[in-house]
């Protein structure tokens, strides 16, 4: 890993970049949509992404906060857009006023309550939606969606000739509809699949944080996890055409999670299924 660039990972022609290891850090960028999903501890590779997303307040997900406003500040960068659970935005306030008090400089803020419900438009048609997650915390995950527009289905079958003549009528052929591209769970138990949006994303990135028998599933409820076997159980509900599993924990070498992914995902499940680099 580069700290100028984290790891990169290219899925059906989709980029994401970032790192994630259970405890340590977790952070993960998606650029066509400028937006960064938690910030870990704050590295240089981070520092162009306009927008953030934090789905809770633990320090492996969100300490980084203040080096990168602070470091988008040194660089004229505008000012991050940072979406959060509602109710960390006062102590995140709190926080940065005494960072102020140490740098004796008042950085711009724009920090945003993300609520359940709402949609929030990104650049470029993007927009972000918030899915409930379930951790020791109060805690979001989220859905990126992109607007695109398609061919209505009644001109689907017709020739280019037709569509062209169609056009020159004035008849409106398209129409407007939401990819649900993304979703990202940051830190929850596995009912954070109660969400449609989340099942039913393209890619889901979702949390694994135990794999085997060094921790067991009620280890992983109590910590608001999600435990491997768990995983394995709902992977029939998931709908997603690739699942990559984030946040593992330390105490399993890559090998190892590699090897159980072979061992217990069903044959015709195994090329959807990735494991974050680490
Ligand atoms: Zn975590
Ligand atoms: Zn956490």
């Amino acid at each position: 890993m580069s700290l100028e660039r984290g790891h990169s990972l290219n899925l059906s022609g989709h980029r994401f970049i970032g790192y994630s290891l259970a405890g340590i850090t977790t952070s993960i960028g998606v650029p066509e949509a400028q937006i960064l999903f938690d910030v870990g501890q704050g590295l240089p590779w981070q520092v162009g992404f306009p927008f953030i997303a934090l789905t809770h307040a633990h320090m492996d997900h969100a300490s980084g906060l203040p080096y990168l406003i602070s470091q988008k500040s040194m660089q004229r960068r505008p000012t991050p857009v940072v979406y959060m659970p509602e109710s960390a935005l006062d102590p995140f306030h709190r926080m940065m006023k005494i960072w102020h008090e140490i740098d004796q400089f008042e950085y711009d803020l724009d920090f945003r309550a993300a609520k359940i419900g709402e949609s929030y438009d990104l650049d470029q048609g993007y927009c972000l939606r918030p899915f409930p997650t379930f951790h020791r915390v109060s805690s979001l995950g989220y859905s990126l969606f992109k607007k695109r527009k398609r061919l209505k289905p009644e001109w689907m079958k017709a020739t280019p000739h037709e569509l062209a003549q169609a056009r020159r009528e004035g008849k409106e052929l398209e129409e407007h509809f939401e990819e649900n591209l993304f979703s990202f769970t940051g830190d929850t138990k596995i009912e954070f699949l109660q969400s449609p949006t989340a099942r039913s994303s393209k890619f889901l990135f979702m949390e694994v944080t135990y794999w085997d028998e060094r921790k067991s599933v009620a280890n992983a409820r109590e910590w608001g996890h999600i435990h491997f076997d768990e995983f394995l159980s709902a992977l029939s509900q998931i709908q997603a055409s690739q699942i990559v599993l984030i946040h593992a924990s330390s105490r399993y070498t890559t090998p190892e999670l590699l090897e159980i992914l072979r061992a217990r995902v069903p044959e015709h499940e195994q090329t959807r299924i990735t494991l974050w680099p680490r």
